[in-house]
């Protein structure tokens, strides 16, 4: 088993993910990928994908669409530890990023440039090349959604466009939809409240 695959299966069995943890799974290019709604300063979804050891992550201000004819504004942000992708509460005034986070959507995906013959690139080429092509199975986002990168610089701009497949819907609006969190069903008002609760701060009106 290379070291890669030890790594591989080492992670899938931190997470308790319905992945299979085995090493035909990894064999076959299967990775996780996070959305989590941010309510910060501004309201964004953070798309991580996890590759190379990190979760490779973007601000998208809208969240992502099922729609082929919409162009989702992403933002490149910094690199987040894998165990970031399991992280939904709230994050404390004063620290960056102040606000609930919850998980909006979670799975494996693929990458659908691996199998591309003499044009086939690693997730790590496709960042580089700035056109990344990914198969998601997600609760709520499935199918094939591309990367384009349209500015470079430290926090590159990126589109994310749904590809036309089977998965493609411009009448289904998840965002709008379904806002609320796949891992405990909760919104961002309560997890606000759940945590308030927790940690004892005064109920605000
Ligand atoms: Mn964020």
């Amino acid at each position: 088993m290379s070291h890669k695959l030890h790594e591989y299966v080492r992670k899938r069995n931190f997470h308790s993910t319905s992945e299979p943890s085995s090493g035909r799974a990894a064999a076959r290019g299967r990775r996780r990928f996070v959305i989590q709604k941010h309510d910060a300063s501004r309201l964004h979804y953070d798309f991580r994908l996890e590759f190379g050891g990190v979760l490779v992550s973007w601000a998208v201000p809208k969240g992502l669409s099922t729609s082929p004819r919409d162009k989702r504004l992403a933002i490149q942000t910094e690199d987040h530890p894998r165990s970031y992708g399991d992280f939904e509460g709230v994050i404390p005034d004063g620290e960056y990023g102040a606000g609930p986070v919850l998980i909006w959507d979670a799975g494996a995906y693929r990458n659908l440039r691996a199998n591309k013959g003499r044009d086939r690139k690693s997730m790590e080429a496709s960042l580089k090349a700035g056109l990344i092509e990914v198969w998601l199975e997600g609760e709520k986002l499935k199918g094939g959604y591309a990367l384009k990168r349209i500015r470079s610089g430290k926090k590159s701009q990126w589109l994310i466009i749904k590809m036309d497949d089977e998965h493609a819907d411009a009448r289904r609006k998840p965002v709008s939809t379904q806002p609320n969190s796949v891992k405990s069903g909760r919104s961002l008002r309560q997890i606000k409240r759940d945590d308030r609760a927790t940690h004892g701060a005064p109920e605000s009106k």
